[in-house]
């Protein structure tokens, strides 16, 4: 597996890793939440990297607990440790926030949201030597949740697009792409119909193109590029999208690799980061002990490397590697038949081998 590098974008220059570790706010969140976000926390311990945790509730749990689903208390810390490993939440509970994974994401202005996406060795599925990364925007259109009402029947919903924003994550996925050494970037967008704001979203892209001449550029109409993913994923490398399109083409990209317990995330802004697996809180699954915690322990991967321990970072996903390739263990949506707990303890043991 490609690694994902240390990026000076997407670095953390927070406080400096004191006696008790770098302090970071803990979120279980919902349903599997618990079950995944526990695996990655102790398979993060098992590397060797010190964090203090700061255990929030937020989502179902909070609201049932606090009377609100983002409490003042998780905001506070937030705003301390400026870094989160974050469980999925139930986000219907969420009245007077339409997602509180996007108040979240605004309110810390986490405008760049990054779901590495790679086959693994040993686990079927139809494609193998997928290798995305896929760079969503994360701050407006349509889910600037911008809706009224015009007449009963009629609803408005306003896609917004600026400059500013658009500018900003096309820096992103360039600088990502020339940090890791990947070939492309591929801006994907439906210009031909949204003229004016996918074509200032294009606009952006390909003006921060000139910058990085090195990396290639190329663009895609985004219903021509999900039939291109599922007939040649291969093909592509970065993928730049404004924020609608990646949510519905990283879950696509999943589904690409073994599904969505297997893909890591992380959402980042200037000035802190929340590592969250892209899966939601699989109510069917909850409190099973059969959740797969690959992604979960692959997005604490992306926060140790975030925090610079990048051997940590390296270890997490040689071990994870490690114990799909060899194939007994595995949760049953890769139709294995092992616990989560099961699965944890391999990664800590390959890990502990590794050391
Ligand atoms: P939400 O409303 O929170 O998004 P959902 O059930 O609509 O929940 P997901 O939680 O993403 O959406 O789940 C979609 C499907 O994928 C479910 O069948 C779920 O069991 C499965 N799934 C999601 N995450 C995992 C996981 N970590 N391990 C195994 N299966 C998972």
């Amino acid at each position: 597996m490609r690694r994902i590098q240390k990026c000076a974008t997407l670095s953390f220059n927070g406080k400096k890793n004191g006696h008790h570790g770098v302090p970071a706010t803990l979120i279980p969140g919902d349903g599997v939440g618990p079950e995944v976000i526990g695996a990655a926390v102790t398979v993060i311990a098992a590397s060797g990297v010190r964090i203090e945790w700061d255990e929030q509730l937020a989502g179902a749990s909070a609201l049932k607990r606090t009377g609100s689903p983002v409490p003042p208390a998780l905001l506070t810390s937030l705003k301390r440790t400026r870094i989160a490993l974050k469980g999925p939440l139930e986000t219907r509970v969420g009245e007077g926030y339409r997602s509180i994974n996007v108040h979240l994401r605004k309110t810390f202005n986490l405008f760049a949201n990054l779901r590495p996406t790679h086959s693994f060795e040993g686990v079927n599925t139809r494609f193998t030597g997928v290798d995305l990364i896929v760079v969503r925007e994360n701050t407006e259109d349509l889910y600037a949740g911008i809706e009224h009402q015009v007449t009963p029947g009629v609803v408005e919903s306003i896609k917004i697009i600026t400059a500013r924003a658009s500018t900003r994550i096309a820096r992103f996925a360039f600088e990502f792409a020339r940090i890791n050494q990947r070939k492309s970037v591929t801006a994907i967008h439906k210009a031909n119909i949204m003229k004016l704001s996918d074509g200032l979203f294009l606009k952006c892209a390909r003006r921060m193109a000139t910058a990085y001449k090195d990396i290639e550029y190329n663009e895609q109409i985004v219903d021509a590029a999900c039939m291109r993913l599922v007939t040649d994923p291969a093909s592509f490398d970065v993928l730049l999208l404004e924020n609608l399109y990646g949510d519905i083409v990283s879950d696509l990209c999943a589904g690409l690799v073994g599904g969505l317990g297997m893909v890591p995330g992380a959402n980042y802004g200037d000035r802190g980061a929340i590592f969250e697996a892209v899966h939601g809180t699989a109510p069917d699954i909850a409190g099973k002990n059969i959740a797969n915690p690959v992604a979960a322990i692959l997005s604490s991967a992306l926060l140790v490397e975030y925090l610079g321990h990048l051997k940590a970072a390296t270890q997490i996903r040689t071990a994870v590697n490690d114990v799909l390739r060899a194939g007994r263990i595995r949760t049953p949506d890769l139709g294995g038949k092992s616990t989560t707990d099961e699965v944890t303890g391999a990664v800590v043991k390959a890990i502990k081998r590794s050391a």
